[in-house]
């Protein structure tokens, strides 16, 4: 029988189904990864991610691991675009004393007596953190749907490594993400960042809005456009709650739910059913 495929989806993770070439580990459309040292390790040195211990899987597009339940991404020291650090580095700091996120990086290191002086000092927990921008969009033409929010992005001074926390649950607008929609938080910006290639690095800071053509998504100028559209965005929301409440009868049930049906007539500030008789 032949060995299977070592290899895994370039832009999911997924283990490969094919089987190995002749005198490989891959298979012909996962040759490329063969000198990817750290293929062969994915099934013994899992990482897992740190907020809810779901086995983060390794995406060789964008040298990086998703966690397919949060859509935290963990990218290592050696793998992370250098000026995208160093634009994160430059966003506003969290101040949150109760964000207790590990680091994913040092708390599977195998170094034992590294990892129990880290243990000692603090375990592992990731002390900067800094808040992102992040937008994406799902779909093409009319089915396309557009997510926005910022997300914790923590630097763990140890290892280098930087956890990208996932949208959470609702976005600026608040619309439900659904699970399969959280993994793509940060996608849209790490696929500008893959586009720019080496050039970025080449051509240095300053040269961003030229290369990605709408600006270093990490970048001071497309933050500050991206804060203020989700600001736009929950006034919005604001506003239309606010329509709702005028316009919708009073009655609460038991259950404490409002009623979603129009005050019946101007005056009444209740629909046809519950207007007090
Ligand atoms: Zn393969
Ligand atoms: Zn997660
Ligand atoms: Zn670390
Ligand atoms: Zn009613």
């Amino acid at each position: 029988m032949a060995k299977k495929c070592l290899g895994v989806r370039e832009d999911t993770g997924d283990p490969c189904k094919r089987s190995a070439g002749k005198g490989s580990d891959f298979c012909f459309a996962h040759r490329s990864q063969e000198g990817d040292e750290r293929i062969p390790y994915l099934q013994h040195d899992v990482v897992h991610c740190p907020e809810d211990g779901q086995k983060l899987s390794y995406i060789p597009m964008d040298n990086q691991f998703v966690c397919d339940m949060c859509g935290g991404v963990l990218q290592n020291a050696k793998d992370i675009n250098p000026m995208a650090l160093e634009s994160i580095l430059e966003l506003p700091e969290v101040a949150d004393e109760g964000l207790e996120i590990r680091c994913p990086t040092c708390s599977t290191n195998n170094d034992k007596t590294e990892s129990l002086l880290q243990l000692a000092f603090g375990e592992f927990f990731i002390s900067d953190f800094f808040a992102v921008e992040w937008e994406f969009t799902t779909g093409s033409g009319h089915l396309a749907r557009h997510f926005q929010g910022v997300s914790n992005v923590g630097h763990c001074k140890v290892c280098g490594s930087t956890w990208f926390c996932g949208s959470g649950d609702l976005d600026a607008s608040g619309t439900k993400i659904s699970q399969k929609f959280k993994k793509l938080t940060w996608r849209d910006a790490f696929r500008r960042i893959r586009k720019s290639g080496n050039l970025w690095k080449l051509l240095g800071k300053g040269s961003e809005r030229g290369i990605f053509g709408g600006g270093n998504p990490f970048g001071e100028e497309e933050q500050s456009r991206l804060r203020e559209s989700r600001l736009r965005a929950i006034d919005w929301v604001t506003e239309r709650e606010e329509r709702d409440d005028a316009r919708l009868c009073r009655y609460v049930d038991s259950s404490g739910e409002r009623c979603n049906k129009s005050k019946s007539q101007k005056g009444s500030d209740y629909c046809y059913k519950h207007r007090p008789k």
